[in-house]
């Protein structure tokens, strides 16, 4: 058993109310996703605000069960487990979110804080909870007499370092990161990243790191996810995928990421439009209302995922546009 995750054709769709009389609608919100996570590898699920990032990081996180599909967290289906299962599967899944202000009590000294997950899931005794609180607090790069502090009293790159503390104190098999360094200064972005990648190669953890930004994935990265309304258009080798991006969302993705070398977006294309809403989704490839590249085939039969160049794309016209 290598992989630590495998996804395979999660599904997560939602009724939602019209209104007064109008009935039910579906939401959906995540199509058939499938791919894996591998012991020490970072998958990057990049995609727009809408795209299913969220949906698919509650799934991982096991906070809402699947409509359909499989998702098995270290060889344990979890999409449609009993609650006794998720419940001692949840520890193995840890979370670090967007903003480190909110995500931690203001009214709890860190040391409390960090001994929370300690005391739900584990038999140690106060002492030795302690001692794994100083231990992991050396980890991120915080002072022993840090603990004793509350939150406000950290700068925004130190609070994210508690928050990686508390995500990592269980030692987790998978850590789920949802944006973790866009509320921070660019000039702090570099360290919690690399923050994460040495605690990565200390303790063999798996990330699924969600963000809209490829700047910041990129280096972080081994695959990359890239999500469009709640299906995959590209999976694969995330160096692959930079170096020639082949579905012409990425490629607009890419064009539209600044940070990435100009040399490198040889192809500039640009997204016509807003997102559609995955409450009425566009027929056929969900993209075709922006696509550039959009024919009658595209707006009638949706494309599948097929392998080309070493990596799994979702468009019927790949080999034309990319010649
Ligand atoms: Fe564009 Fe058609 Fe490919 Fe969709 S299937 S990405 S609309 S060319
Ligand atoms: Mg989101």
């Amino acid at each position: 058993m290598s992989e630590l995750l495998i996804a395979r054709d999660l599904t997560r769709h939602y009724q939602v109310s019209r209104g007064f009389l109008k009935g039910h609608a579906t939401v959906k919100a995540l199509n058939g996703v499938s791919f894996s996570l591998a012991p020490r590898r970072t998958l990057a699920v990049v995609g727009e605000s809408g795209c299913g990032k969220s949906t698919l990081a509650r799934q991982l996180t096991m906070i809402e069960s699947a409509t359909s599909g499989e998702l098995r967290i270290d060889g344990v289906e979890v999409a449609h487990a009993s609650l006794a299962t998720i419940k001692q599967m949840r520890s193995k899944v840890q979370m670090v979110f967007q903003n480190p202000y909110a995500s931690l009590n203001p009214r709890k000294q860190i040391s409390s804080t960090l001994d929370e997950p300690l005391k739900i899931n584990s038999a140690l005794s106060k002492a030795e909870r302690l001692e794994k609180v100083k231990a992991i607090v050396a980890k991120v790069g915080l002072r022993p007499e840090h603990i004793h502090r509350y939150p406000h009293m950290f700068s925004g790159g130190q609070r994210q370092r508690i928050a990686i503390a508390r995500a990592m104190i269980l030692n987790p098999k998978i850590v789920v990161a949802d944006e973790p360094v866009s509320a921070l200064d660019v000039s702090i972005q570099a360290q919690i990243l690399n923050l994460f990648m040495d605690l990565q190669d200390e303790f063999g953890t798996g990330y699924v790191f969600i963000s809209h930004n490829l700047a910041v994935v990129e280096h972080v990265a081994n695959d990359l996810l890239v999500m469009y309304l709640g299906s995959a258009v590209e999976y694969g080798d995330k160096a692959k995928i930079y170096a020639r991006p082949l579905h012409p969302y990425t490629q607009a993705l890419m064009s539209a990421t600044p940070a990435i070398r100009p040399e490198d977006r040889r192809i500039k294309i640009k997204i016509q439009g807003e997102l559609p809403s995955p409450l009425n989704p566009p027929t056929g490839c969900a993209f075709h209302k922006r696509c550039p590249y959009a024919v009658e085939r595209c707006s009638q039969e949706v494309p599948l995922l097929r392998q080309i160049d070493g990596r799994l794309v979702a468009c019927h016209r790949v080999e034309e546009i990319n010649v």
